[in-house]
């Protein structure tokens, strides 16, 4: 494994342009470990032009802003892809091969190889956590900026600390952070955790319609004007899913939401016991064990996904 660390850092060294980019639909994870790392190199190596690419997303924008990619440089460029499976997923990378040298540093499980050199833990509970180990046993240096990227993303994949690959490297790595750069906690939780109204209205409305099924599946189809109703995007679900955690009642849930304008139902799955990303994978998605989801086109998998669900959860409870 050391060696795997000294092979990225001296991949990172020798790059003067290194473009880093992660999955679509961007989540804290996946800003924080591309914003992070790009702080990271910067401190390290200040001459180094790092642009960190993908679609600027407003509901994190404390997350900061991307950078715009000179066309003309990439084949000079060495490649990072934090936190993303399958080159489908790259947000902002149409062929990985157009790079001199492409290094993947991803938590979840191996879907294709695109890269020259990787470094895949599923054990890790972020890629944060990931890029503060590798920052930690090689010669990049860390800093404050890079630290508060790096936890509001580890913060966020861990929900708080609850999903079980949390572990005591998680703590180890998050106790030093805190105590080298001095970060402010408090501050970042309030980033991460301060929610618009209209969100917490959301979630009592799932809370009320979700059905539950015999097995422990929650499930729920948002059609369009409900979406607009509540004056948000097909990307409310994802901002409320992880809130329906501790129910008794409910081992895995999901949640459909319409997209009209893209003519897609996105699908936001969640589990705390069996594992549901092959289900989704089925499905042309995928994602984590605990956590994963999907854009249908074709409405009939939408109760496709909830019988296999469903028989899922009956087997697991067996
Ligand atoms: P979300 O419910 O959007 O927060 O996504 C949960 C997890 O599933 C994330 O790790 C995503 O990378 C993954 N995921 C979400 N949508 C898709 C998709 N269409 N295809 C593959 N993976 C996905």
């Amino acid at each position: 494994m050391k060696e795997l660390y000294k092979e990225i850092y001296k991949k990172i060294k020798e790059y003067d342009k290194i473009v880093i980019a992660r999955h679509i639909g961007a989540d804290p994870d996946a800003l924080g470990s591309t914003m992070g790392l790009k702080e990271l190199i910067l401190n390290t190596f200040p001459e180094k032009k790092v642009s960190v690419i993908g679609v600027y997303s407003s509901v994190f924008k404390y997350m900061g802003r991307m950078d715009k990619l000179n066309e003309n440089e990439i084949k000079d460029s060495l490649l990072i892809v934090c936190d993303t499976p399958n080159v489908e997923r790259i947000d902002g990378v149409t062929n990985p091969r157009d790079y001199a040298y492409v290094i993947k540093i991803d938590h979840h499980p191996a879907i294709e190889k695109f890269e020259d050199l990787k470094w895949v833990d599923t054990s890790a509970s972020s890629v944060c956590q990931m890029l503060i180990e590798l920052t930690y046993e090689t010669r990049l240096k860390m800093n404050k900026e890079a630290a508060e990227k790096l936890f509001m993303g580890l913060v966020s994949d861990t929900n708080r600390f609850l999903y079980d690959y949390t572990s005591p490297k998680t703590f180890m790595l998050v106790s030093k952070l805190i105590q080298d750069t001095k970060i402010d906690i408090t501050s970042l939780y309030n980033n991460l955790y301060s929610r618009p109204l209209i969100d917490v209205r959301f979630m009592g409305y799932v809370a009320q319609t979700m059905t539950v099924t015999e097995g422990g599946l929650g499930y729920l189809i948002i059609p369009d004007e409900i979406v607009q109703r509540f004056g948000g995007d097909a990307a409310l679900a994802g901002n409320v899913i992880g809130s329906f955690n501790n129910i008794n009642e409910v081992l895995v849930w999901v949640i459909f939401t319409e997209d009209r304008k893209n003519e897609l139902i996105k699908v936001n799955a969640r589990s705390r016991g069996p594992e549901i990303h092959t289900v989704l994978e089925k499905y042309g998605g995928g994602g984590h064990p605990m956590a994963s989801g999907a854009r249908l086109k074709n409405k009939d998998d939408v109760e496709k996904i909830i019988n296999d669900l469903e028989e899922l959860c009956k087997n697991y409870r067996k």
